[in-house]
């Protein structure tokens, strides 16, 4: 990272820039944590394990993308699009089996 004060290149984890000094904690960690668009990460994973959970995720995470600054906004249309793809798997399985085994009992 960068110092704030003096602008000179500084190690990620250092708590004070070596050239001046000046503290690095503070506002600038919880800045970084709010800039990113946790929801839209979160909703992408769940969406290949837990499609619904995933997909609601993904749709907040989507909406919120603009307070981010467009950040996650792909990654968030990802999620809703694997989500309810994985979804329409589920319904066409559970769907055609019930379609099978009504007309399994016909015959
Ligand atoms: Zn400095």
């Amino acid at each position: 990272m960068f110092c704030k004060n003096c602008g000179k290149e500084i190690d990620d984890k250092a708590a004070i820039c070596i050239y001046c000094g000046v503290s690095t904690s503070g506002t600038d960690i919880s800045q970084r944590k709010k800039n990113t668009n946790v929801l839209a990460i979160v909703g992408f994973i769940l969406s290949f394990f837990i499609s619904i959970a995933g997909l609601v995720c993904s749709i907040i995470g989507y909406k919120r993308a603009t307070e981010f600054g467009g950040k996650g906004k792909y990654l968030a249309l990802a999620g809703i699009i694997i989500s309810a793809i994985s979804m329409a798997i589920v319904l066409l399985y559970f769907g055609g089996t019930a379609i099978l085994r009504a007309l399994m009992n016909r015959f």
